[in-house]
C-alpha cells in the first residue's frame, strides 16, 4: 500500500480524510479517502501500489471489460452503454466535418473505437490490459498499445478518456503526453464522475462513482479546471452525461442494501432524476465530459 501525502493537482500537504468507502466488486476492502483542503481533490489514500492495482480489475462485474449481462444491473448497463456509444460518436464528430484520426486512451475492448472506424476515423486505442488490448484489436482492425509510450504516432484531431483519467496514478505525466501528440486545433474530451453532484453527496460512502480503489482521484469541476490548467492546456466546456446519475444511482442502491430490488430500482429512477433536476441549476451532473484543448 501507498500514502499518498501531496495532493497531484495543487501540490497541498493539507489532506483530511472524509469517508470511508468499500470495494463493493473486487475485493470487498474498505479504502479511505481524503480531500485536500487547498484545492477540494478527492484522493484514495492509503491506496494498493501500481504493480498491485491489477488485481482489483479482475472481477467478472468489473464489465467495461466484460459484454456479458447476466444481471439487472447489467441488462441496464449494456443498453445504456449502446445508446452512449452513438452519442459519444455524435460529440466527437461534432465540429469535425471530415472524419480524423481518434486516440482513445483505455479503450477497454474497443466498442467506442469501432464505431468510429465505421464513420471513416482512423483509430488508435491504448489498453493496458492485456485480455481487452486483444479483443479491441480484433474488433477494429487497428494499433491498441499497452501505454501511450508504446507509439509514437501524433497529431491526432481528437482524443478521448471515457472514464479513465479517475484511474490513472500519475496525472501530469499522462496529461503531457496526451498533449504532446494531439493536434494544434484538436479536442481532448475527458469524461469523470463528479462527486460535487447530487448522487454524490445524496450516497456518501455508497457512492458508486466512488469505487476505490480503482478510482484513485476524485474530481469536481473546480480541480478538473485546475489540472488541466497546470498542464498547460484550457477547458473550453462541459456536457453533461445525464444518463450516469441514474446508472450509478442504480449501483448505490444496491451497495447500500446489499442486493438489487424493484424498491432499490424505483428510488435510483427518482434519485438520477433529482441529481439532474439540480444539476440544471448548478452545472454538477453525476459525471461531465470536459473539453479541452490547447
Ligand atoms: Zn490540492
Amino acid at each position: 500500500m501507498i500514502d499518498i501525502k501531496i495532493c497531484p493537482v495543487c501540490g497541498g500537504e493539507n489532506l483530511q480524510r472524509f469517508l470511508s468507502s468499500k470495494d463493493n466488486t473486487v475485493s470487498q476492502q474498505v479504502f479511505e479517502l481524503h480531500q485536500c483542503q487547498t484545492c477540494k481533490l478527492g484522493i484514495t489514500t492509503p491506496r494498493p501500489a501500481d504493480q498491485d492495482l491489477h488485481q482489483y480489475y479482475l472481477s467478472d462485474d468489473y464489465i467495461s471489460h466484460s459484454n456479458k449481462g447476466t444481471t439487472l444491473v447489467d441488462k441496464v448497463y449494456l443498453i445504456a452503454r449502446s445508446f452512449t456509444l452513438k452519442w459519444k460518436l455524435r460529440i466527437v464528430q461534432q465540429g469535425n466535418t471530415a472524419p480524423g484520426k481518434i486516440l482513445d486512451y483505455g479503450c477497454g475492448t474497443g466498442e467506442f473505437l469501432s464505431a468510429c472506424r465505421n464513420k471513416a476515423w482512423t483509430t488508435v486505442g491504448v489498453e493496458p490490459s492485456q485480455a481487452a488490448r486483444e479483443q479491441a484489436k480484433k474488433l477494429t482492425g487497428s494499433p491498441v498499445y499497452e501505454s501511450l509510450q508504446s507509439f509514437t504516432d501524433d497529431n491526432f484531431t481528437v482524443i478521448t478518456l471515457w472514464h479513465v483519467l479517475e484511474h490513472v496514478s500519475d496525472l501530469d505525466e499522462t496529461l503531457s503526453l496526451l498533449k504532446s501528440k494531439l493536434a494544434e486545433n484538436g479536442t481532448i474530451f475527458i469524461a469523470v464522475p463528479n462527486h460535487s453532484s447530487w448522487d454524490g453527496q445524496h450516497y456518501k460512502e455508497h457512492w458508486a462513482g466512488y469505487d476505490t480503489p480503482r478510482h484513485l482521484w476524485h474530481f469536481s469541476r473546480e480541480t478538473m479546471k485546475t489540472l488541466i490548467t497546470k498542464n498547460g492546456m484550457k477547458v473550453t466546456g462541459t456536457i453533461p452525461m445525464k444518463l450516469d446519475s441514474f446508472y450509478i444511482s442504480l449501483l448505490s442502491e444496491k451497495y447500500k442494501n446489499k442486493r438489487s430490488s424493484l424498491t432499490g430500482m424505483l428510488k435510483a429512477t427518482l434519485n438520477g432524476l433529482t441529481s439532474n433536476v439540480k444539476a440544471s441549476k448548478s452545472g454538477d451532473y453525476s459525471s461531465l465530459i470536459y473539453i479541452v484543448r490547447k
